[in-house]
């Protein structure tokens, strides 16, 4: 039987669509549905019991005690329920058979739809020995970031908390910390924090940060083990480096990068390769679009063609509608993904905020300011091959959308130094 929608069809807009994933990236490509017309069945399934809610806020006011958990909330309740999505929470999607576009869930639900979208995103990877360990924390989920803030109130002033990872979760997490009053140890097991991201020189810089706000960050450190003691400072944590040494802490933070939630898709026919292996449209198979931070998609910019994942915010929300409206028009039809990548950090009161996509290995041109300024600030663009693959700002909001339409048009780098308008 062929069904709507098959072979790279539009989806019938009275059809069955089912979302796996009920957090961002699911969230926008229900939306975008709807906005493009979509009046059949919706189902969302998440196994989190949390309404979609976001997690930025999460390492930052959430954290912080700043902002309530209700706030993080991605949607308010009465908007969704105007999406009119038949939403199942605490259930896990177990399998897809991708070319018969069914779902089946843990608890034996079979959903058949014309259209799926997968948008299960990431979890944290664990420090191999530790997973049992109650006080060794990760911060994902809404669940994972109470039980940090409860664990460092319990320890009182001073907890002594080690955070291993300085990328930009670790980072924001140790920033967090210290304006909790906590006492902070980061471990990074790279030279330069962060230089897989921004590049050796911006990494050293923005890695400053910590010290300038009494966090101990130690550089080429690595974990040799995590152990749960009564340590004769009282610690019930003990985290022993490789070099020997011993930190106490109250609360061990792992912020060491996520592994993409694809093992449910075992099976199903999909292409699964660090991430699911889509399209330039994001289709992973006729009817089977992804979106979010489990999405490895083709993208074509300025004659470059990469496989690439991208575990930012803006962008799966950006695929979310994008997924949607593809599935929408149909895989012959859909329009290629080709996003400027946006990202932004926010720690000790400094915003960090990245354009395009630099890789380690790009020249870096600081344009304004200096990198190891008082204030902190600076602007800086990133060349490769002679053209500019990206832009970054600390605390210059303005300066660095600037950019944005050179990064469009695959500007070279001598057009992106004509480039600097008013700071702010
Ligand atoms: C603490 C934190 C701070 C961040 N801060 C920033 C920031 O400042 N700037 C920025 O650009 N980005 C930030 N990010 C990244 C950004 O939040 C992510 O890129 C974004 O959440 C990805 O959305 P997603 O929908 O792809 O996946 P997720 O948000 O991971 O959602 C996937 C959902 O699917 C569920 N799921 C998984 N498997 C199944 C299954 N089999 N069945 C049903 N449900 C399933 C998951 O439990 C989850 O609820 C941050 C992330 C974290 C964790």
């Amino acid at each position: 039987m062929t069904r709507a929608g098959a072979s790279g069809g539009p989806l019938p807009r009275d059809g069955a669509v089912v979302i796996v994933g009920a957090a961002l990236g699911g969230l926008r490509a229900a939306q975008a549905l709807r906005e493009g017309g979509f009046t059949g069945s919706l189902i969302m399934v998440g196994d989190e019991v949390h309404h979609p809610y976001d997690r930025p806020p999460l390492s930052k006011q959430v954290l912080a005690g700043t902002w309530p958990p209700e706030r993080a909330a991605l949607v308010d309740r009465q908007r969704l329920g105007e999406l009119g999505i038949d939403l199942r929470l605490g259930q896990r999607a177990g399998a897809l058979d991708a070319e018969a576009r069914r779902v089946t869930l843990d608890d034996g639900t079979v959903l058949g739809a014309d259209g799926v979208v997968v948008a299960t995103g990431a979890r944290p990877r664990r420090l191999r020995g530790t997973e049992a360990l109650h006080g060794v924390a990760v911060v994902r989920t809404l669940d994972d970031c109470e039980h940090l803030r409860r664990r460092i109130l319990e320890a009182g002033p001073g907890c002594r908390v080690v955070v291993v990872g300085a990328g930009f979760i670790g980072s924001e997490v140790a920033a967090t910390c210290a304006g909790l009053g906590c006492d902070v140890t980061v471990l990074e097991a790279l030279p330069t924090p962060l230089e897989p991201a921004v590049g050796e020189l911006v990494g050293a810089a923005l890695g400053a940060l910590h010290a300038r706000h009494g966090v101990d960050l130690r550089t080429s450190a690595s974990v040799a083990a995590v152990h749960e003691r009564a340590a004769p400072s009282g610690a019930p944590y003990e985290v022993e480096l490789a070099d020997g040494e011993v930190l106490p802490a109250d609360v061990v933070v792992v912020g060491i990068g996520v592994v993409p939630n694809t093992e449910w898709l075992e099976g199903s026919g999909l292409d699964i390769a660090d991430g699911v292996v889509c399209d330039e449209a994001l289709f992973a198979a006729d009817g089977v679009v992804c979106a979010g931070d489990l999405c490895r998609w083709t993208w074509r910019h300025a004659g470059d063609v990469q496989s690439i994942r991208i575990e930012h915010w803006e962008l799966a929300s950006q695929m979310g509608t994008a997924a949607a409206r593809g599935l929408l028009a149909g895989r012959a039809e859909a329009e290629p993904f080709d996003p400027v990548p946006y990202f932004w950090s926010e720690q000790y009161g400094v915003r960090i905020q990245v354009l395009g996509h630099p890789e380690r290995t790009d020249e870096v041109v600081v344009l304004d300011g200096a990198l190891d300024a008082e204030d902190g600030r600076f602007v800086a663009v990133y060349a490769r091959d002679g053209r500019l693959s990206a832009a970054l700002a600390v605390s210059r909001p303005r300066q660095l959308m600037a950019f944005r339409p050179l990064l469009v048009a695959g500007a070279s780098v001598a057009e992106a130094m004509e480039v600097l308008p008013a700071k702010g």
